[in-house]
């Protein structure tokens, strides 16, 4: 657990494997950002955050499993995306998927799973939304980058900025679901509001040097892909030699990780996307 007060109204969470949580703490209502992605976490971090006042809102980042699947344990209306409902709803991961990850991931907690649905969404942000929670607000908008249906929620009375995965600080995450475009648009967003503090969907709490690295990051890889278009390499050879350092879904001192398959996975459908798109809009390369 490393559970850090960054500011007066700001708790973080970076240690749960899978992605962070924050809990922002006003006079009259507790929200939280994104929930565990190990039901063991999310039980915990839910008793965590009741303690800390009325846990009002639950606001997901994105859809992915790594910032949902504990909704299903914590207190809150949840707030996401309309999209994000949609596909949820939609395709959820099925059962199956999550015991044998979760069976990896938090072993000998099946129990939770028992009769297991994601939690949906009830209040959906489709551009902006502001909620209150007494002597603090939270500013949310809806912006496409690591997926079309991203949340960004500020707190300005803090200066903070909880971008979900559009910023990371652990490395890059997968580009499966993100259009190049987005992804290099969503950092400039992020960069324009006015912020001390960047908590990030993955690693440590940063901040403008960290949204920096994040986007050196992204050019190398797309830099790589790009050279070997001009160099007329096919696209098979490109998706079997270039990679990235996947900092998330692996092995740590407390997890198994994602099994190697998975990882691979998400690997060969990121690179596939930077080459679908830089083929469309080579400009992109510039960015
Ligand atoms: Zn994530």
């Amino acid at each position: 657990m490393a559970r850090n007060q960054i500011t007066s109204h700001v708790v973080v969470e970076t240690e749960h494997y899978g992605s962070n949580q924050s809990a922002i703490v006003g006079s009259e209502a507790v929200a939280l950002v994104d929930a565990p992605h190990l039901p063991t976490d999310a039980l915990s971090w839910g008793h965590y955050a009741s303690q800390l006042g009325p846990v009002q809102y639950l606001i997901n980042s994105d859809h992915h499993p790594d910032h949902t699947i504990g909704n299903r344990f914590l207190p809150g209306t949840i707030v996401a995306h309309a999209e994000t409902r949609h596909r949820l709803e939609t395709e959820p991961p099925s059962l199956q998927y999550l015991k044998d990850l979760l069976g990896r991931l938090d072993p000998g907690k099946d129990c939770l799973l028992e009769d297991y649905s994601v939690r949906l969404p009830t209040i959906l942000v489709e551009n902006t939304l502001q909620l209150f929670l007494g002597d603090v607000h939270l500013e949310l908008r809806a912006q496409r980058g690591h997926t079309r249906n991203n949340v960004l929620t500020y707190l300005p009375e803090d200066g903070v900025l909880f971008t979900g995965d559009i910023v990371c600080e652990a490395g890059l995450p997968s580009f499966q679901d993100s259009r190049l475009q987005d992804w290099f648009d969503a950092l400039d967003v992020v960069e324009a509001y006015d912020f001390e503090h960047i908590v990030p969907g993955h690693g440590k709490v940063t901040d403008r040097a960290g949204v920096q690295r994040y986007r050196n990051w992204g050019r190398e890889i797309v830099g790589q892909v790009s050279r070997r278009l001009a160099q007329g390499q096919q696209y098979e050879q490109i998706l079997a030699e270039v990679r990235f350092e996947d900092n998330i879904h692996v092995e740590t001192s407390t997890s198994a990780g994602y099994p190697h398959e998975l990882i691979e996975s998400f690997q060969l459908r990121s690179i596939e996307r930077i080459v679908t798109d830089l083929r469309e809009f080579p400009e992109l390369s510039d960015r």
